[in-house]
């Protein structure tokens, strides 16, 4: 079964263009840099200023920052512009790379004062990992301990200030200790059209590439209220009109452009309908458990639950239920699935 690449997060974007493809140096010049610069999340965007202000007027490094939500909608480009903000270093890294104690030690003992650690999917941290970061972001120290058995002694060891920044798509993971550590924390819920379209129309000028501003809606709205998408497709919708339009990109090219995609009027990709096809025609609409459907899609459960689910809930596509997944009759009527009993089938 064909993965649909649109969604699936690039797990390097956020590398710094130094060691970049060019791919990823377009998509490093697309990330807005400034607060200022940023659609869309004011609430987020208002909070983050607020604080950011504060802790500069003090001279102090800004609070440790929790970012959860949905991926590609903008946790690791705040992250940076945090750091932007604050005239601060960043590294970035991730919960699955910081394997042993000896990497986070590693990592925080080396730090300049005031600088911004990234983690990126921190509720993959391992559990003996997560437990240096509790002293470390409370007193800004670790505890080493050497040697073994009756000769075990432990060492303390003082940190620079710095401001941890966690991203998580999986808010509920977190345990409560490593969660009340952050003193600022910030839900990203997907962009309404408009804001979308701003994203859109802004890449568009950063790409050079002329986009009407009837095209830019119509891409917003089929991009999952999701700038990572909205920029792909744009990217997609680019080639198509470069090759067959002479670059103009317009209503109609946006449309033949993303039929092409298999994205449909409501931003479903090939992946989200295959999803709603399975609970509707195989297991009757559900409910069906998430292991039972991802092994039926032949996919990693981790994905439906992080990358498909959260726009399908959002629409109203699907439930979740103490027995498991639910279509919706809405999904029904968008796919135009009979209902049940009623003859003919999609699949099978
Ligand atoms: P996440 O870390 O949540 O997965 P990213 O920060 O990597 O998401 O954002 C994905 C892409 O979307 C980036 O390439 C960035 O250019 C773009 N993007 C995210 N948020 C915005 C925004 N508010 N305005 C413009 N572009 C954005």
């Amino acid at each position: 079964m064909p993965r649909e690449p649109l969604l699936t997060p690039d797990a390097q974007e956020g590398d710094p263009p130094a060691t970049a493809t060019a791919e990823r140096e377009l998509l490093w010049s697309l990330r807005p840099r400034t607060l200022a610069e940023y659609v869309g999340q004011a609430e987020v965007v208002e909070n983050l200023g607020v604080g950011i202000t504060a802790a500069r007027r003090r001279g102090e490094p800004l609070d440790h920052v929790l970012f959860h939500g949905p991926p590609g909608l903008g946790k690791t480009t705040l992250a940076h512009i945090v750091a932007t903000e604050m005239g601060a270093q960043i590294t970035h890294t991730s919960g699955p790379a910081l394997e042993k104690p000896g990497d986070i030690v590693g990592l925080l003992s080396n730090l300049d004062p005031g600088e911004v650690i990234f983690i990126d999917e921190i509720h993959r941290l391992s559990h003996t990992v997560e437990e240096y970061l509790y002293s470390a972001m409370e007193d800004f120290s670790v505890d080493l301990v050497t040697g073994q058995g009756p000769r075990a002694r432990s060492l303390r060891y003082r940190l620079e200030h710095f401001t941890l920044i966690g991203a998580t798509t999986q808010a509920g993971l977190l345990s409560a200790p490593l969660r009340d550590r952050f003193g600022i924390v910030c839900h990203l819920d997907f962009y309404s059209d408009e804001e979308l379209a701003q994203v859109v129309l802004r890449s568009a000028r950063l790409l050079g590439a002329p986009a009407g501003e009837e095209a830019a809606q119509e891409l917003a709205r089929r991009a999952r209220g999701t700038p990572r998408v909205a920029n792909r497709l744009l990217r997609r919708v680019r080639d198509y009109a470069e090759v067959y339009h002479g670059g103009a990109i317009t209503l109609a090219v946006v449309d033949a452009a993303l039929a092409r995609e298999g994205v449909d009027a409501r931003g479903l990709d090939r992946l989200d309908r295959l999803y709603l096809a399975t609970i509707l025609e195989n297991y009757n609409g559900g409910p069906v458990g998430l292991e039972a459907l991802a092994a039926t899609l032949n996919e990693d459960p981790r994905l439906l639950v992080e990358v498909v689910e959260p726009f399908l809930l959002k629409l109203g596509f699907v439930n979740r239920t103490p027995g498991g997944r639910r279509a919706t009759d809405l999904a029904r009527e968008h796919l135009g699935v009979p209902a049940k009993g009623d003859q003919p089938r999609l699949f099978g």
